[in-house]
């Protein structure tokens, strides 16, 4: 798979709703809902805000991938939701992406289509990867996840401040030492 390409948008999304919705501090207001769909090449125009309920569903119940303590868990969180989720993948050709695969019925709503494109993505992402590129940031006191979709895929923290904060930290007990 094309690790910077086409499939990680949903991998990025399903991070970025649920970063929004579950950690203290996020921001799940419709127009930052609007802004991760935006962001991450979904149909935003779309977006009404009374979709914004089903979004922040469909975050609450992505975070225990993020949070799964093996494969095994993942998995079976997974298959649990394929089997939920209305599936039809189809061929589709439109712009910013070209040809790819669509996965949700034709006419599906667009929180419809985010769920089935995220639930894939982050299955494909598994296939590839095992847990190695998804999960909690590692930061104390951080209740973010992570989705890295980097070549080098060495991620574990939220964002750049939690890394940096943990290396100091780190470095600082050293020193003491
Ligand atoms: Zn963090």
């Amino acid at each position: 798979m094309r690790i910077t390409g086409y499939k990680s948008h949903g991998v990025a999304a399903a991070a970025a709703l649920v970063n929004a919705v579950t950690s203290a501090g996020g921001d799940d207001s419709p127009g930052a809902l609007r802004r991760i769909l935006r962001e991450n090449g979904f149909f935003w125009q779309e977006f009404e805000e009374a979709d914004a309920d089903d979004f922040r569903r469909w975050g609450r119940v992505l975070r225990p991938f993020f949070d799964a303590a093996g494969l095994e868990e993942a998995t079976a969180l997974l298959n649990g939701l394929m089997l939920e989720i209305p599936m039809h993948p189809h061929l589709s050709d439109h712009e910013p992406h070209g040809l790819h695969m669509h996965y949700a019925p034709p006419s599906s709503r667009l929180v419809e289509r985010f769920r089935a494109t995220t639930l894939m993505n982050l299955a494909e992402l598994v296939v590839e990867h095992g847990l190695g590129r998804t999960g909690a940031c590692a930061a104390e006191g951080c209740d973010r996840v992570y989705a890295d979709t980097s070549r080098a895929g060495r991620r574990r923290f939220c964002s750049e401040a939690c890394a940096n904060r943990t290396n100091v930290a780190a470095f600082r007990a050293r020193r003491r030492e």
